[in-house]
């Protein structure tokens, strides 16, 4: 039994008495028949006036009661042979019956399937709930009763503490329900105290608002929600503040930059970079350098992330970041979550650092055995100053040679833990001769910066990124045309096939997306695979190609460096090419059963056109039927280009967990509140949490103890 509760981490008095019901049974009255409505779960009282067993498919016991305002039926599937003659005695007998079920339309009359019931006599006095009957998440083996009787219990064990203060030993009831927060901001909050709202909530009194307290608007809800959204903003300050109080290498600079640039500071690397590039940059992208520039030039660890929408140029941003490294004698190391990503940014890099004299290191799961062994060696041996990769960076026989400063690309794709353990790699301890004399063993760690393309509105962000400083680059380089998006049948699916040939014979470039529901690379591979053929022969005149994430290395390089020099028109890929590619001249994509994808996905894929001066066109080609979730996230797409605002609608589809990566399920398992609901606490928790920790630092770990214990790790940062 133990074990079960375990299982939904329900051990101890706290764990339960946090329990809260997902909803209510309302026994506290007994509903006349004639004023149900269809989904009410009622209790109602009736004259048994019928009683039999029929055969319909399955066998079926079906009664009916009578309250002299109506009737309704009850029927049972499963029943057994005392259960039948029970029941015809008590019809035999003129009795009633005391049922509790969920309405549900019948063929006649209302009904209830499976009711609760019990036999009793007419003018039995029937005997009601005080309080609403709570029902609670249950898991696999642990039954409602036996969690609703563990609960009850310690309630009961809590009220008795509450009737003797004086006499505490220690853990009572009374700490559970200690009230960290400070009156005072209960009081200007008008939050109800901790335990008022949770004896409500596991015991809600029979006028009480049922829908209000499910809908989490009440009171009593609202202010445990607040005590939770609370305890993840502080575990998440708190996360910030450590990796804030260990060292980093400061780096410096002797110069500013001219011009318009003059905002941001150079040495010679990054000087040289700007002048190589072939564009200005743009205000906002100046803006987030001057962020991390002055970040890195302290001796604690940068820990920034920046948000900015697909295609506004957060590579530049990077390479800048990790020249500043570079530049004061550091590695810097960049990681991807996918191979072509990382390739695309290492064909990047080594384009901008070569001419400069700077050496890239190259490592992936796929690396050849002798490739990976030069690549380590370049590494530990410090002559390679520039590390890029994928999730292979962070392995066990990588060894960094002063690494001053991470790059985390596409963060949502990344666990917490991934990021943790490279940031480690960077740990350095200072010698004993190095220590100044006051301090203890320090440690350092390198700077990070971490970069995502799914930006998020600003009340969330304050709390899926407490953690970070953030800076948002909210502009995409001059010249870019909106990508006018279509959505379209795959009924059409011919005439698509003339516009992309027509395209194409005019000098166009174009990919062609493949996706599968299943999550398989292989089958995903295959379409692909299929889908070349066909095209091939439909459009013989035009030169196509194929990648995919099952080729090998120089297969898709090579596949990509022709489609890049424009050798090939038409690309047919699978969702490989979703982050990093870069192919300014590809004006138009299509991309094959839409529908099935995210919505967060799709953009990110469409964020692959539109990026020359162009313009350009996506067409989402969609199979029937389609779902109503499906049609939105189609239109959401045709209708804006906005990263911020297709952000905004996916959350409000599919929720923070999924939208944001595995590094925010924190966020999407917490045990009441809702952060897209819950949204708009956001600014006065955040407002709220720095005062704890200012003014009142003794309830913090308490606090962040109690609604998130051990499950996380951001403390232990
Ligand atoms: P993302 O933010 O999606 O990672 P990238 O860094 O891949 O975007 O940049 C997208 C494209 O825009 C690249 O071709 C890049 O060279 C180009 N680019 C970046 N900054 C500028 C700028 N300031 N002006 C013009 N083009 C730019
Ligand atoms: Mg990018």
């Amino acid at each position: 039994m133990l074990e079960r509760f375990a299982k939904r981490s329900l051990l101890s008095l706290n764990d339960l008495l946090f329990h809260l019901p997902i909803r209510y049974q309302d026994k506290t009255r007994v509903v006349s028949i004639s004023s149900l409505r269809i989904g009410d779960s009622v209790l109602v009282r009736g004259k048994l006036t019928q009683c039999k067993t029929h055969y319909a498919r399955r066998s079926v016991l079906s009664c009916e009661i009578n309250d002299g305002s109506g009737v309704i039926s009850l029927r049972f599937f499963h029943f057994n042979k005392q259960q039948v003659a029970g029941l015809s005695r008590a019809l035999d007998q003129g009795k009633w019956l005391k049922c509790f079920g969920d309405i549900k339309r019948g063929r006649q009359s209302l009904e209830m399937t499976h009711p609760e019931y019990r036999i009793i006599d007419q003018d039995d006095t029937i005997q009601v709930d005080e309080a609403l009957t709570p029902i609670y998440p249950t898991t696999e083996g642990l039954s409602q009763l036996a969690i609703r009787n563990a609960i009850a219990q310690v309630i009961e064990h809590l009220k008795q503490q509450l009737e003797q203060p004086f006499k505490q030993d220690g853990q009572t009831g009374n700490d559970l329900v200690h009230d960290f927060l400070p009156a005072s901001i209960r009081q200007t909050l008008q939050l109800p105290s901790l335990l008022d709202a949770l004896l409500y909530l596991h015991a809600p009194p029979p006028d009480c608002p049922v829908f209000e307290l499910i809908e989490g608007n009440d009171p009593y809800r609202q202010s445990l929600v607040f005590e939770e959204l609370l305890a993840h903003q502080l575990s998440m300050k708190r996360a910030y503040q450590r990796q804030a109080q260990h060292y980093a290498y400061p780096f410096s600079y002797n110069k500013k930059s001219q011009g318009i640039e003059a905002q941001i500071p150079i040495q010679q690397y990054s000087e040289q970079f700007l002048k190589q590039l072939p564009f200005k940059l743009t205000n906002a992208q100046l803006r987030v350098i001057a962020d991390i520039a002055s970040d890195v030039k302290c001796s604690h660890p940068m820990q920034r992330l920046v948000q900015g929408d697909v295609g506004s140029g957060k590579t530049v941003v990077a390479a800048m970041a990790a020249l500043y490294a570079i530049e004061n004698g550091f590695q810097a190391a960049l990681m991807a979550p996918t191979e072509l990503l990382a390739e695309q940014h290492r064909d990047n890099f080594q384009h901008w650092l070569a001419p400069m004299g700077l050496s890239v290191a190259w490592l992936s799961g796929k690396s050849k055995v002798k490739q990976r062994r030069e690549a380590l060696q370049s590494i530990v041996d410090g002559s390679a100053q520039m590390i890029i990769g994928t999730h292979a960076l962070f392995q066990a026989e990588v060894i960094f040679n002063h690494l001053g400063l991470v790059i985390i690309d596409e963060q949502h794709r990344f666990g917490v833990h991934q990021r943790l353990s490279l940031l480690q790699k960077g740990e350095e301890l200072l010698t004993d001769n190095e220590l100044p004399e006051t301090e203890s063993i320090k440690k350092y760690y390198p700077h990070q910066l971490i970069m995502t393309a799914t930006p998020i509105p600003r009340t969330l962000a304050m709390t899926a990124y407490a953690d970070l400083d953030c800076s948002i680059i909210d502009e995409l380089p001059p010249g870019r045309t909106p990508v006018e998006t279509v959505v379209l049948s795959e009924q059409r699916r011919d005439d698509i096939l003339q516009r992309v040939h027509q395209a194409c014979l005019n000098g166009r470039q174009a990919y062609w997306v493949c996706t599968l529901i299943e999550e398989s690379e292989v089958l995903q591979c295959q379409a692909a695979e299929q889908t070349y053929e066909l095209l091939c022969q439909q459009l013989p005149d035009l030169p196509i190609g194929l990648v995919h994430g099952r080729m090998k290395a120089d297969e898709k390089k090579a596949v990509m460096q022709s489609f890049k020099q424009g050798e090939l028109l038409l690309l047919i890929a699978t969702t490989v090419i979703e982050v990093g590619v870069d192919v300014p001249n590809a004006s138009l994509m299509i991309i094959e059963n839409a529908e099935r994808l995210g919505l967060s996905q799709l953009h990110q894929l469409r964020g692959r056109v539109g990026r020359g001066s162009q313009s350009s066109a996506c067409v989402l080609m969609y199979g029937s039927p389609l779902s109503k979730n499906g049609k939105s996230r189609l239109m959401t797409l045709r209708e804006t280009n906005d990263g911020f605002e297709v952000a905004r609608k996916d959350l409000s589809l599919r929720g923070p967990g999924e939208v944001l990566g595995t590094r925010q399920t924190g966020l999407a398992e917490m045990r009441i509140a809702d952060i897209i609901r819950d949204q708009h606490l956001i600014p006065e928790i955040n407002r709220v949490a720095q005062m704890l920790i200012n003014d009142y630092p003794e309830v913090v770990d308490p606090l962040i103890n109690r609604w998130i214990g051990q499950k996380m790790n951001y403390q232990n940062v």
